[in-house]
């Protein structure tokens, strides 16, 4: 096990609230931590069937509940109905922005935003835990997007 803070931080999520506690859970939580970037769950699914894991589909979406419950994960939603996930493991939390064209992400951090998120939740009476921004945009640089040129050349 290569990260063995995350690894008792699960146990421990696990043990409280009486989840089994199978290696299965643990694979999953290693190859998520491991995975670069943003991923679906049929993307790390896949990844781990390439490197000979046996875990089933089910354990992976199940797991992958689990740890964003346990906040190792963070789950993303860019707009397109597929849930992604990305390691929040001792990752400073930041924002997206997204290309309409061609999905292209970029991640940003801005204090003020963290500031306001923190703001809204006191005013509102809640403690804030976490928070999630979006940008959806276009890239105006064209060369830089994917789908533009796709479409230049076609
Ligand atoms: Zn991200
Ligand atoms: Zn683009």
């Amino acid at each position: 096990m290569k990260n063995n803070q995350a690894t008792e931080l699960f146990r421990d999520f696990l043990k409280r609230g009486s989840n089994r506690i199978t290696p299965e859970r643990f694979e999953v939580l290693e190859a998520a931590l491991e995975f670069d970037g943003h991923f679906s769950a049929d993307e790390l699914f896949i990844s781990m069937k390439n490197n000979h894991s046996h875990v089933s589909r089910a354990t992976v979406y199940n797991t992958l509940e689990l740890l964003c419950q346990a906040e190792l994960l963070s789950l993303r939603n860019f707009s397109n109905k597929v849930n992604y996930y990305e390691s929040n493991f001792k990752r400073q939390n930041h924002f997206h922005l997204v290309c309409m064209d061609c999905g292209r992400i970029v991640e940003f951090t801005d204090n003020r935003l963290e500031e306001m998120s923190k703001e809204i939740g006191e005013n509102l009476g809640f403690k804030t835990s976490s928070y999630s921004y979006n940008i959806f945009a276009r890239c105006e640089k064209k060369p830089d997007c994917p789908w533009y040129n796709g479409k230049k050349n076609a």
